[in-house]
């Protein structure tokens, strides 16, 4: 008896299992993506105006990167979406980028902004290959708190990259701290755009729950061309 019983509440047990787990997977594969979509809109965009912009500037729709030059997400997206975004889009004149400064990881991150800021005032045109540049040299797999960002390392980026920066101008910016105030209003917007992660993406005042789903941006970036 005590034996049937035992049996029984076992095999009740594995039912039960097997019903939040069937239950589980249910819910998981009637619910795709997009139909849970967490898109937020805005009221307005990003005020862009002064901040370093790739593309024709009268592009009818603008992307907006709130980003950080140490970290690693933001490190995947300049290689891995932003090549696909830069052939489809902004090379065809139809978006434009700008990328705002979002130092969420430290002391590191400020000093990669404050020389982003430099090299953005002291040479636009050259602006883009040191941004990118430090993306490639951070290191991969390195933890938030793990340190490589450092005034010599930035003057050494600077200096490798095939561009026309001053590399005194550049230490001077650093030391004296030149741009901070162009770093605190980029903070500013990222309070008003209530950015917590990086990297965010706002496309014509639309942050998209996931910067990698390229699909899902591509849409976005229709719809604004059509409504234009
Ligand atoms: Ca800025």
């Amino acid at each position: 008896m005590s034996t049937n019983t035992n049996r029984s509440s076992k095999k009740l047990v594995w039912v039960t299992l097997a019903v939040i787990v069937l239950g589980a997977f249910a819910i998981f594969i009637l619910n795709p993506k997009n139909e849970t979509s967490q898109d937020i809109q805005f009221d307005s965009h990003p005020v862009t105006e002064g901040q370093p912009t790739l593309g024709d500037a009268n592009a009818p729709v603008s992307i907006v990167e709130f980003g950080d030059y140490k970290c690693p997400a933001c490190k995947a997206w300049d290689e891995s979406i932003f090549p696909q975004l830069t052939e489809d889009y902004i090379e065809t004149g139809e978006v434009n980028y700008s990328y705002i400064n979002t130092p969420f990881h430290g002391e590191e991150s400020g000093l990669a902004a404050l020389a982003s800021e430099s090299v953005w005032n002291q040479s636009p045109d050259d602006f883009w290959v040191f941004h990118k540049e430090i993306f490639r040299q951070q290191p991969p797999n390195q933890n938030h708190d793990d340190a490589w960002i450092t005034p010599e390392k930035l003057i050494d980026i600077a200096n490798e990259v095939d561009a026309d920066i001053n590399l005194e101008q550049l230490a001077s910016d650093l030391m004296n701290q030149t741009y901070i105030d162009d770093v605190i209003a980029d903070q500013e917007q990222v309070q008003a755009f209530n950015v917590s992660l990086t990297p965010s993406i706002v496309i014509n005042g639309t942050m998209i729950e996931d910067p990698f789903d390229y699909e899902r941006m591509k849409e976005l970036i229709e719809e604004a061309l059509e409504t234009q």
